[in-house]
């Protein structure tokens, strides 16, 4: 019978430190004075690693781990894991899906809104008295009504398709695969899904695929009076051309909670008043933090207890 062991690589909230000791023996890494030559002695003893979305897992820490079977991971996004190191490894891996849909396309559409409307532009600009020394800040454009293009339809894009009907919006997106059975309209191409919307929402993973797929020609296609909203990964836009079509105004305007080099945000992106900038807080609140971490602890116990994940992610190549 094994003995079960569970390395903690990163620093995690605390509910899953409190609670993953319960069901096996639980080794911090990150709070170990010499981590390296600690995993040079111990290594072999770990069974299960939990890690993060977004601090994810190198083939360095893999190799590391010669009597590793399982990864549980926090976060949707898995792209922060080297997918090939996990296959070489043979290893199964969860993710924490829908849980957090909800409160990620909550998001989704107050970005959406914050940017087109310029709420925190004119925060700044009441907060800096110049409300009663040159007035209110000047109309911006309607949301109600617009056509939204969404970049992936999955769990989360569906979630914000369903919140943007509700503001009356024509809504249409792109993926590799057509759902016929939801009611919005599928663009076989990313560019003509951008000729066509007004705001256009980044709801895909990152992937080799998917990296900078919304390139310098899709901001053109979006246009001047266009709109670009990113709650999914950074590398999925060409973050410098970004810049360029903000600067140029070949964009209207942008609202990111997440970028190419988190977290690192380009400078010239400060000081734009037409920008919106978040720090990939998409998941962040009290309720679906917590049902995350709970979904982590119930994968690893069902793992511990039955040999299997209860949301594996397909790490087969695709
Ligand atoms: P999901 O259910 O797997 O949906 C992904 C969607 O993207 C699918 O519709 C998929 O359709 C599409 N897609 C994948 N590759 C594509 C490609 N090459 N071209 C066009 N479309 C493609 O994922 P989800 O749960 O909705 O999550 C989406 C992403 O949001 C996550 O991977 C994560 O990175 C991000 N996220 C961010 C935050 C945050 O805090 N900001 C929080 C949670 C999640 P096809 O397969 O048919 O192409």
């Amino acid at each position: 019978m094994i003995t079960h062991k569970i390395l903690l690589a990163h620093p995690l909230p605390p509910s899953l430190t409190n609670e993953l000791p319960a069901l096996a023996s639980v080794v911090e890494l990150h709070s170990l004075p010499d981590p390296e030559a600690y995993l040079q002695e111990k290594g072999s003893e770990f069974t299960v690693l939990v890690t993060t979305g977004t601090d994810g897992v190198d083939a360095a820490l893999l190799s590391s781990l010669p009597n590793l079977q399982a990864i549980c991971s926090l976060g949707v996004g898995y792209d922060a894991i080297d997918l090939d190191a996990v296959r070489a490894h043979d290893l199964v891996l969860s993710n924490t899906p829908d849980v957090l849909n909800d409160c990620v396309a909550d998001l989704a559409i107050g970005l959406l809104i914050d940017t087109v409307r310029g709420l925190s532009a004119a925060d700044r600009h009441v907060r800096r008295g110049d409300w009663p020394r040159i007035g209110p800040t000047k109309p911006t454009t309607r949301v109600s009504g617009k056509r939204l293009g969404l970049l992936g339809m999955g769990r989360i894009g569906q979630v914000i398709a369903r919140r943007a009907a509700g503001f009356d919006m024509d809504i249409r997106y792109h993926t590799r695969n057509a759902k016929p059975e939801l009611p919005w309209q599928h663009e076989a191409s990313l560019m003509n899904l951008a000729q066509w919307c007004d705001f256009l929402i980044v709801a895909c993973p990152a992937t080799p695929t998917t990296y900078h797929m919304v390139t310098a020609d899709v901001l053109k296609a979006l246009g001047p009076q266009g709109y670009l909203i990113n709650i999914a990964r950074g590398t999925v836009v060409d973050e410098n051309a970004l810049v360029t079509a903000l600067q140029t105004g070949e964009l209207a305007g942008a609202g990111l909670d997440v970028y190419e080099h988190e977290p690192k945000v380009p400078v010239e992106l400060f000081t734009m008043e037409h920008v919106v900038l978040l720090p990939h807080i998409g998941s962040a609140t009290h309720e679906t933090r917590a049902a995350m971490c709970s979904l982590v602890v119930d994968n690893v116990r069902s793992y511990l207890e039955q040999g299997h994940l209860l949301t594996p992610v397909n790490v087969s190549k695709t």
